[in-house]
């Protein structure tokens, strides 16, 4: 199973991530995680995406699809 997940984060569906962050805390296998895109010193960061940097951790249990209000992430199971 692991490794034959691809875990899709869509930026369009999901404009302010740090204001949600139910795939983050649902994702039994931490395979999201809230990165700002940009950083100034003294200052909060504006800007933030969600990077399923652990996909290949990913046991496509759908916890993430299933609480997404949005239909913000796919998973795709590749075949053989
Ligand atoms: S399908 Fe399950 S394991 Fe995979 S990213 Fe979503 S919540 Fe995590
Ligand atoms: S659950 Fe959906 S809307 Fe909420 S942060 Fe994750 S991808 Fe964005």
């Amino acid at each position: 199973m692991a490794g034959k997940v691809k875990v899709y984060w869509l930026e369009d569906k999901c404009p302010q991530p740090q204001d949600c962050g139910k795939c983050l805390e649902v994702c039994p296998s931490t395979v999201f995680v809230l990165v700002a895109t940009n950083r100034e010193r003294y200052k909060e960061p504006e800007n933030w995406v969600i990077m399923p940097s652990f996909e290949l951790f990913c046991t496509s249990c759908n916890k993430c699809t299933d609480i997404c209000p949005n239909d913000a992430i796919k998973i795709e199971v590749k075949a053989d």
